[in-house]
């Protein structure tokens, strides 16, 4: 299974899809993660929020393979945007990953009521600096977030990572993105089985017609869009059911009918409200 992988801005390649960690049991995420590298995976999102470092870390070691093959991103908490705390924040999370670099770290929420996120993108350029971080990007900012922290520093962002799945595009996120040279990373880009993706017509149309299931048919349009995206799934059957979708593609008929699906359909926070 051969990942196409994507430049970002800063001339390194990311593999253009990965496995998310979000909500996965910290006690089973070693096993978790392990399946998802037997299935092919080799890019992982994971958080510090999410506790679940440490499996992921533990994966990483089991697995035997290097560690140039792999491509992991963290985040950065909003409670740790303050000061010189990013500092300790990836020391600690690079800890539990027993890794001495991350591939890319962002800033998970901009948490604006805070008023820390100018702060924070001036210490991940630091981390990036220091080489605890290849790249660096944000997860959640807006343009307005995005305007603030490029004029502070002049450094865009490798990625924004942002909820984007048909149903919610986001777009003037993604036109910022495009303009800017961002890259788009989709979270919930299967709506996190809240939104009912998979019963919208375009969708099973185009599964019916390419023998494929409407899960693989809404990660195909995000790919085709060129968005970076990482599915869950706690089974190793649907880890192998998402990372096989390189042997088909939609037709320029079915990307746009998936595209009109546009309901602005969030499924999670905004980013005004979370801090
Ligand atoms: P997702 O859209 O990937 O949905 C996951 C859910 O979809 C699973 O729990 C499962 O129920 C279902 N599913 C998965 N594969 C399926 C298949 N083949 N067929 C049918 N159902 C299937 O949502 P997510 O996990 O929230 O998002 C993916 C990743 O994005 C996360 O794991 C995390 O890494 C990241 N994320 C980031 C943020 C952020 O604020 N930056 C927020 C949420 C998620």
């Amino acid at each position: 299974m051969s990942v196409p992988t994507l430049e970002l801005n800063d001339g390194h390649r990311i593999p253009q899809l990965g496995f998310g960690v979000f909500k996965v049991d910290p006690a089973e995420t070693e096993r978790i993660v392990l399946d998802a590298l037997e299935a092919g995976y080799r890019h992982i999102d994971t958080a510090a929020i999410y506790g679940n470092e440490q499996g992921v870390g533990a994966a990483i070691a089991a697995s035997g393979i290097p560690r140039e093959e792999l491509f992991i991103t963290t985040k950065l908490w909003n409670d740790r945007q303050a000061g010189d705390d990013p500092l300790a924040a990836i020391d600690e999370s690079l800890d539990k990953l027993g890794l001495a670099q991350v591939d890319l770290y962002l800033t998970h929420w901009p948490a604006p009521a805070n008023g820390h996120f100018v702060n924070a993108w001036t210490k991940l350029v630091e981390i990036r600096d220091a080489g605890k971080a290849r790249s660096i990007g944000v997860s959640n900012h807006l343009p307005e977030h995005l305007d603030a922290i490029i004029e502070a520093t002049g450094v865009t962002p490798a990625v924004d990572q942002i909820e984007l799945h048909p149903a919610y595009q986001q777009r003037e996120v993604t036109s910022y993105g495009a303009r800017a040279g961002i890259a788009i990373e989709a979270w919930g880009p299967l709506g996190q089985g809240k939104y009912p993706l998979f019963d919208e017509e375009p969708v099973a149309q185009a599964a019916a017609a390419h023998g494929k299931t409407p899960a693989q048919v809404v990660l195909r349009w995000h790919l085709q869009q060129g968005y970076i995206v990482f599915p869950k799934s706690n089974r190793l059957e649907r880890m192998r059911e998402n990372i096989d979708v390189f042997d088909f593609e939609l037709t320029t008929a079915q990307q746009d009918a998936i595209t009109a699906l546009e309901r602005d359909g969030r499924v999670s926070a905004h980013p005004s409200e979370v801090n």
